[in-house]
């Protein structure tokens, strides 16, 4: 291969994938819109849910909690979850004076496991870093706001360690079922950019 032919090809992961992508598209060997479905099922539906189970779970059963808590990847594994992405866990949990942040400053290590794939705000820069300067800040920015007798705790992803916040349990919800609970917890609260609400309306996983 000539030095021009090599120097075109993109370096970045994201514009490679892109590139590939286009010439199966181009070729006649993958439907775009397949792909897309692909995505979206990872990135919304099997991963966050699986997460939400966990913490519908961990407030019905405190001694499941309990269990989490202590041993994440044994009590993800009771629920059958486990895997690539998510070797070692670790399960940190919100309460009316502790708010828990997870980013990852070097990359995007995320827990693939129970919440899919990561969001691409997770991925980006400016998440990245801020989350460990201003933590505030950011979850300002995502619409919620802290009052400062709350500690924030920021978790700072690895590929050997990967976190899941156990939002807190809103208040009114104490005649859901485990499994309407689990309809309510988000994505965004599970990596602690978000709150849970007591109605599903508006939430997105
Ligand atoms: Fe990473």
């Amino acid at each position: 291969m000539d030095e021009t032919r090599r120097q075109a090809i993109p370096s970045d992961p994201a514009l490679r994938v892109k590139s590939l992508e286009s010439l199966l598209v181009e070729k006649g060997l993958v439907d775009p819109k397949a792909v897309d479905a692909l995505i979206d099922t990872y990135e919304h539906k099997i991963g966050p849910r699986n997460g939400a189970r966990v913490v519908a779970r961990a407030w019905v059963d405190s001694d499941y909690k309990q269990r989490l808590l202590t041993n994440a990847n044994a009590a993800l594994a009771e629920l059958g979850y486990g895997g690539l992405q998510g070797e070692h866990m670790v399960a940190v949990e919100n309460s009316a004076k502790v708010h828990n942040l997870v980013v990852c400053t070097l990359c995007s290590c995320y827990p693939w496991p129970v919440l899919g794939l990561p969001p691409v705000w997770y991925k980006s820069a400016p998440y990245r870093s801020r989350s460990v300067i201003d933590p505030r800040g950011v979850l300002r920015e995502f619409g919620l706001e802290l009052s400062r007798d709350v500690e924030v705790r920021v978790w700072d992803s690895t590929a050997e360690l990967r976190y899941i916040v156990v939002p807190e349990r809103p208040a009114g919800t104490e005649t859901l079922s485990e499994e309407q609970l689990a309809g309510l917890v988000t994505r965004d609260s599970m990596v602690g950019v978000a709150k849970v609400a007591a109605s599903s309306e508006g939430a997105r996983l």
